[in-house]
């Protein structure tokens, strides 16, 4: 277990920020912490990674106790803050030396060369972190992340403020990192959970809401479910004969939602019912579920 949070609550003064949270992290994953703005992400990433400690529970990183053996703990796990706070006036290879300095990491030049190369950053290693763009900004967040060679990365936000080709190049770094580390990340980008994560935890006003693999939330009840338009209404018995069809919604007047359990696509067995009927189809298509979709009902109270 690379991650293991275990009733955690986490008070500001008054506010709860975070309500009772339990999860676990298995090595090798990569997953995307998802909630709306002020849902408890970056507190939860704060308290994994020893910045602040929690109210109440435990969190353990690789079987160590955040708040007992904290040095075990932030030497096993890399951490990429919110916002990226870096030292503009230092240069990108001096930076990475003075961070790999704090790690007492041995040899560090040749290790900073190999991370340079890493995250492309090679070329852009002898100017100033202020004149990189922000891309290359992020890439240097995650080279000082990864400079210990850490099992965890805890990545907060790592995509944030960044144009869409840089979003796709740090999205491509980080799925390559997960092939041989942990990695959770956070966002409140749908799209960026379905893009690089195995599964998804969502946290909403301080409690998790949803925590699955992200193919298994945005599945359906039913294998398939099609919306289909005929030129005139028609008995819901009727639609409920056709074969492979387990439910039936009436959306309006000729309209209808069709469910089925079956690998088989249904829509030809509609298209005969409706030639068998004198109906005319109008219209016919596969509704998808997207994570967007769930991600919308489970955060919306
Ligand atoms: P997220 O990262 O999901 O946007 P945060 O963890 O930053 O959420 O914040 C969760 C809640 O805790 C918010 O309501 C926020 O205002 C509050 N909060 C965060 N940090 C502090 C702090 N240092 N002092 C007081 N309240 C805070
Ligand atoms: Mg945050």
């Amino acid at each position: 277990m690379s991650i293991a949070v275990s009733g955690v609550s986490k008070l500001y003064g008054q506010q709860k920020a975070l309500d009772d949270v339990s999860f676990q992290i298995d090595k090798g994953n990569i997953v995307g912490f998802l909630g709306p703005n002020g849902a408890g992400k970056s507190t939860m990433m704060k308290i994994i990674s020893c910045y602040i400690p929690q109210t109440e529970g435990t969190v353990k990183v690789c079987g160590y106790d955040v708040m007992d053996q904290s040095m075990e703990v932030r030497s096993r796990l890399g951490y990429l803050p919110e916002n990226n706070p870096l030292y503009p006036e230092m240069y990108v290879r001096e930076y990475l030396e003075f961070m790999g300095g704090i790690h007492k990491i041995p040899s560090i030049k040749s290790r900073v060369d190999e991370m340079l190369e890493q995250v492309g950053l090679t070329l852009e290693r002898k100017k100033k972190i202020g004149a990189l763009s922000k891309g290359y900004k992020q890439r240097v967040g995650l080279a000082q992340a990864m400079l210990h060679d850490p099992e965890v990365l805890i990545l907060d936000e790592p995509t944030t403020g960044l144009d869409p080709n840089q979003i796709v190049e740090i999205r491509n770094l980080i799925k390559s990192i997960g092939a041989e580390k942990t990695v959770m990340l956070s966002t409140h980008i749908m799209q960026e959970v379905e893009a690089i994560c195995d599964r998804v935890i969502i946290i909403n006003k301080g409690g998790i809401v949803a925590d699955d693999e992200s193919k298994n939330l945005t599945s359906n009840n039913h294998a398939q479910v099609i919306r289909v338009e005929f030129d005139h209404q028609i008995e819901v018995n009727k639609i409920n004969s056709i074969q492979y069809v387990n439910e039936v919604k009436r959306v309006d007047d000729n309209t209808w939602l069709i469910g089925s359990d079956s690998e088989k696509d249904i829509r030809p067995f509609i298209f005969e019912f409706a030639v068998a009927n004198n109906l005319n189809v109008l219209t016919v298509q596969k509704e998808e579920q997207r994570l967007e979709d769930v991600f919308k009902k489970l955060t919306s109270s």
